[in-house]
């Protein structure tokens, strides 16, 4: 712990922080020691981790990297970082995130970019960690903490990862309560951790999953030992690569490593099989309507009243309007209007109830593809290595949601998805590959992400 603090005051140009905690951190590392001393100490104690400011914290700022939540102190603990914390792990700060995790560059945080600790080869511009978990990846990869929690609704475990040469994994739909997390898109949240290693991950992953009855969603099913999986063999297992991957235009390295990866698997007594997700194509302008909509709907609690930030007023109504539009950064206010009007009476039909039926077909797609007795599918994380802070996105928004084309279908589609470190690129920035499993087989892709790693 006192190791990663000073590290952290070291490094604090790459602004992966958005709060320090060391009193706290100091205070349950003692605990830990103790706790280790009675021969009581859980399986993470002592272990320093950073949590994403997404991740309610009791007596701890929680922000969401949103203005509008600037000073807001939650009373209670999201049930994913007690389990962390009732396994011995210490918390050492909040990480920085894209403001209500909308975004894949870490750039729309109300408290600044977060730099990438890596930099093309003999280049001194500053890169992307990814988002919108960059402040997560960035820490865990300069070794600001041993691991973080993260959230992913359309890429953001996995993308950051693989940008950070971290490994990521989104656990499939219900297996992490999303109970005091805070809100993006209801039906696609999920938390994973991000971590060194894919035996760490698997180990973070242990203390974060399980049911929790204060989480509709959350499903009732064992926890199995996913540290168990690693090292387990993968033969005859049925790797699926899907043809509608191969993207028109994809840089010829990423095609390389996605060979490679198949290779590798094939190399531990894997069998390759080429599938079909035929609707890939719609999992993107899909995901674009169903993200925002239900993004609308939660974020009509940021009222001015009940939490955060209130503007001073006339009136009510003036008062959530200042309230919102101080509150609000830019690409949450396009969120927000985007999710209004296709929710509106007469757009909803024509955009929402279409987009939820391409999810169903996306989704029967996926299932097609198992009940063929593939046991996991092989793509390429990302579509590019990590781009400079300023380069995406500027003028046109959808260059940056271009760069969600491999994650998104597998939140539509309820998924495990892992991202693992596979190579590097030209300029010398790592570049992951992904793997999605079945429903609750997050196993499987422990297997083969740590042969990929
Ligand atoms: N980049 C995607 C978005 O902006 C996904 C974000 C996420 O997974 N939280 O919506």
């Amino acid at each position: 712990t006192d190791a990663h603090l000073k590290a952290m005051e070291a490094a604090r140009l790459l602004n992966a922080y958005v709060l320090e905690t060391p009193d706290r951190a100091r205070e349950m590392a003692r605990a830990a020691d103790e706790a280790i001393a009675k021969g009581e100490g859980g399986p993470l104690a002592g272990i320093p981790l950073g949590i994403k400011d997404l991740f309610a914290t009791r007596d701890i700022r929680t922000t969401a990297c949103s203005r509008i939540l600037g000073n807001f102190i939650p009373s209670y603990e999201s049930t994913i970082t007690s389990q962390l914390w009732r396994d011995g792990a210490v918390l050492l700060g909040k990480l920085n995130n894209d403001e209500f995790a909308m975004g894949s560059s870490n750039e729309t945080s109300c408290f600044g970019p977060v730099a990438n600790p890596w930099r093309r080869a003999g280049s001194n511009t500053d890169l992307v960690p990814g988002g919108s978990s960059g402040g997560s990846a960035s820490a865990v990869a300069a070794m600001l903490c041993m691991g973080a929690t993260a959230t992913d609704t359309g890429g953001s475990i996995r993308q950051p990862a693989a940008f950070t040469a971290t490994v990521g994994i989104k656990p499939t739909y219900g297996r992490c309560s999303r109970w005091g997390i805070v809100a993006f898109a209801s039906s696609l949240d999920q938390a994973g951790p991000i971590a060194r290693s894919v035996r760490d991950a698997a180990i973070l992953m242990r203390s974060m999953a399980g049911h929790d009855p204060k989480d509709t969603t959350s499903a009732d099913v064992p926890v199995p030992d996913y540290e168990a999986a690693i090292g387990k063999s993968v033969k005859g297992m049925r790797i699926g690569i899907p043809r509608e991957y191969r993207l028109d235009g994809m840089p010829g390295e990423i095609e390389k490593l996605w060979s490679e990866g198949a290779e590798w698997l094939k190399a531990a007594g894997a069998e390759l099989v080429e599938v079909s997700l035929p609707h890939t194509k719609y999992a993107l302008p899909a995901y674009y309507i169903v993200a925002p909509a239900e993004a609308s709907s939660n974020l009509a609690r940021y009222d001015g009243v009940r939490y955060g930030l209130r503007e001073p007023a006339r009136n009510i109504i003036e008062m959530y309007e200042k309230t919102r539009a101080e509150g609000f950064g830019a690409e949450v206010r396009r969120r927000v209007m985007i999710g209004t009007y296709v929710l509106s009476a007469g757009y909803y039909d024509a955009y929402y109830l279409r987009a939820q039926k391409v999810r169903t077909l996306i989704k029967k797609d996926f299932e097609d593809c198992f009940s063929k007795g593939v046991h996991a599918i092989l793509t390429p994380a990302t579509p590019s290595a990590a781009f400079g802070i300023g380069e995406k996105g500027g003028a046109d928004p959808v260059e940056m949601y271009l760069n969600d084309i491999f994650t998104v279908t597998v939140n539509m589609a309820g998924l495990p998805g892992i991202a693992v470190p596979a190579g590097r690129d030209a300029q010398d920035l790592p570049l992951g590959l992904q793997l999605i499993g079945r429903p609750f087989d997050e196993e499987t892709l422990f297997s083969l992400g740590a042969i990929i790693e």
